[in-house]
């Protein structure tokens, strides 16, 4: 697995969307690639930030839309 396929895969990772065998080779990635690993804890904060503010409903509209941007 290369740095764009593990990237491709990183939204089905943080959404458990992975089979065994892909969630282990992009696990295998990771463990060699730092960059790739800071964008994946980025990515879960990301995600932690958009659900507690969508959740919430307090975020403002442009935050929100900011975030997807980013995200997705
Ligand atoms: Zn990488």
């Amino acid at each position: 697995m290369n740095c764009g396929d593990c990237l491709e895969n990183l939204d089905s990772y943080l959404d458990r969307e992975l089979t065994d065998a892909e969630l282990s080779e992009v696990q295998r990635h990771m463990a060699d690639c730092p960059p790739c690993e800071d964008l994946y804890k980025l990515h879960v904060n990301m995600k932690r930030l958009v659900k507690v503010c969508c959740d919430q409903g307090e975020a403002p509209a442009h935050l929100r839309s900011k975030l997807r941007q980013i995200l997705f």
